[in-house]
């Protein structure tokens, strides 16, 4: 049989890369925590009719979905993204309002795989539904800048726009239409084609011939009404006031349709460009009534983790936030006996992180591994010790020599010298 590995488009993390992830994760976690987020956990797979709502002219939805029938003739999708899901589950439960959930979780799009781009990827996010208040978009930009300073990544453009609503999108619409159809010979060929379907994706097509021909086009923050630009207007004056930098950028529609008013992203500066949007999001206000609920203001971001440590790769700062020691303590056993087994056992019951050797290995080869582990301290059980009740300490991150203590008193003697050595 051929080599099994990671289909394309997906990877492992293994332990030691993963302190990372578990890193960023925490202090994401921390930060959505303290500004009143709740965890929200939903399938990874749903009725392929959740996702319809993300945009029928999106490529999210026309080509990159893993749809299928299961086997009792349900035709499903693994999610693309989560805020439909989320929508779906607001729907189901119909949770109390305001309602602020997080997520951190697998999604799936069937790209075309390169460094940043992958088939499954994980995505940290949080929603706000039930208030249409621009302040509320402010705290939500605002999340995403803290946790870009938290985790020391200062090359980050954040740019944001307004996509207007129901009543001053259709105008703004067919003005762009009208421009882009006398230029329609410009245009890719995908979009040449697609044109009538959604006009504002060619403001988000990245080849060249669709960023000449859109270069000159309406824009739909001259073309807002009085609602939306002041919804606008207040956005950016809690932005200023909050001391959040920001640039302008009308062109930025975003890949998913459901987008109103609000739309922004963060921009990674120090990645290449294809791959350098960290993450975005926005308001959504047309989303919940559209999946057949009742008219839901909404608005939320996305961002996707391999995206950020690759930027934390790229800036290079001290790596020192994501590093963690392994274990405290690391039992040294060549007596033959159960004394690795029990102390390992009592040591984990302490509360003190615990580690060992196993298959009866050479003293030698145990104290190279608790070399390995990181641990500060080691334990050792040699026949001498076992038979005097007693267990050898040694500190391995200084080079003191082994003391010995008593069996009875050794759970007391590790919790000190961690403290003296760790503070
Ligand atoms: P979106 O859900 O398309 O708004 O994407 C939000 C963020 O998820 C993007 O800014 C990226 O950081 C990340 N992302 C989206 N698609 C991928 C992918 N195929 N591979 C890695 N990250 C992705």
């Amino acid at each position: 049989m051929a080599e099994l590995r990671t289909p394309p488009g997906t990877f492992d993390v293994l332990p030691g890369e993963s302190r990372r992830w578990e890193a960023l994760l925490g202090t994401f976690r921390k930060m959505v925590d303290g500004a009143g987020y709740g965890l929200l956990i939903t399938p990874t797979f749903e009725d392929v009719r959740v996702f319809s709502r993300v945009g029928a002219s999106t490529d999210v939805v026309r080509k990159e979905m893993y749809d299928f029938d299961d086997k009792g003739g349900r035709h499903l999708a693994l999610r693309p993204e989560v805020t439909a899901s989320a929508v779906r589950a607001f729907l189901q439960h119909r949770p109390s309002l305001p309602w602020k959930a997080w997520y951190a979780g697998s999604n799936f799009r069937y790209e075309r795989a390169q460094s940043g781009r992958y088939r499954e990827f994980h995505q940290l996010g949080v929603e706000a539904m039930g208030s249409a208040d621009p302040d509320l978009d402010v705290e939500v930009v605002a999340l995403g800048m803290e946790l870009w300073a938290a985790l020391g990544i200062s090359r980050v453009d954040l740019l944001v726009n307004s996509l207007g609503d129901g009543v001053c999108r259709p105008g703004y619409r067919a003005l762009l239409l009208e421009y882009l159809a006398g230029r329609r010979d410009e245009l890719c060929e995908e979009h040449r084609d697609r044109l009538e379907e959604n006009p504002l994706r060619v403001l988000d097509c990245k080849r060249p011939s669709c960023l000449a021909a859109a270069a000159g086009a309406p824009r739909q923050i001259d073309h807002l009404c009085a609602a939306c630009g002041a919804h606008f207007d207040r956005v950016l004056a809690g932005l200023d006031a909050l001391g959040v930098a920001y640039r302008v950028e009308t062109a930025l529609v975003r890949g998913l349709d459901y987008y109103t008013r609000t739309t922004f992203e963060y921009v990674g500066t120090a990645l290449t460009s294809a791959q350098n949007a960290l993450g975005g999001g926005g308001r959504y206000d047309g989303l919940v009534s559209a999946m057949g609920g009742p008219d839901t203001p909404a608005v939320g971001f996305a961002l996707g983790m391999e995206r950020v440590l690759l930027a934390l790769d790229a800036e290079a700062p001290d790596d020192g936030w994501a590093r963690a020691r392994t274990v405290d303590v690391f039992v040294v056993d060549f007596s033959g006996g159960t004394g690795a087994r029990d102390l390992t056992a009592r040591l984990r019951a302490a509360g003190l992180r615990a580690d060992r050797s196993f298959d009866g290995r050479s003293p030698k080869a145990q104290f190279k591994a608790a070399d390995r582990s990181g641990a500060t301290l080691a334990l050792i059980l040699g026949p001498d010790e076992v038979a005097s009740a007693t267990v050898g300490i040694k500190t391995l991150t200084s080079d003191t020599a082994q003391e010995t203590v008593a069996l009875d008193d050794v759970v007391g003697e590790v919790g000190r010298r961690l403290e003296s050595v760790l503070g």
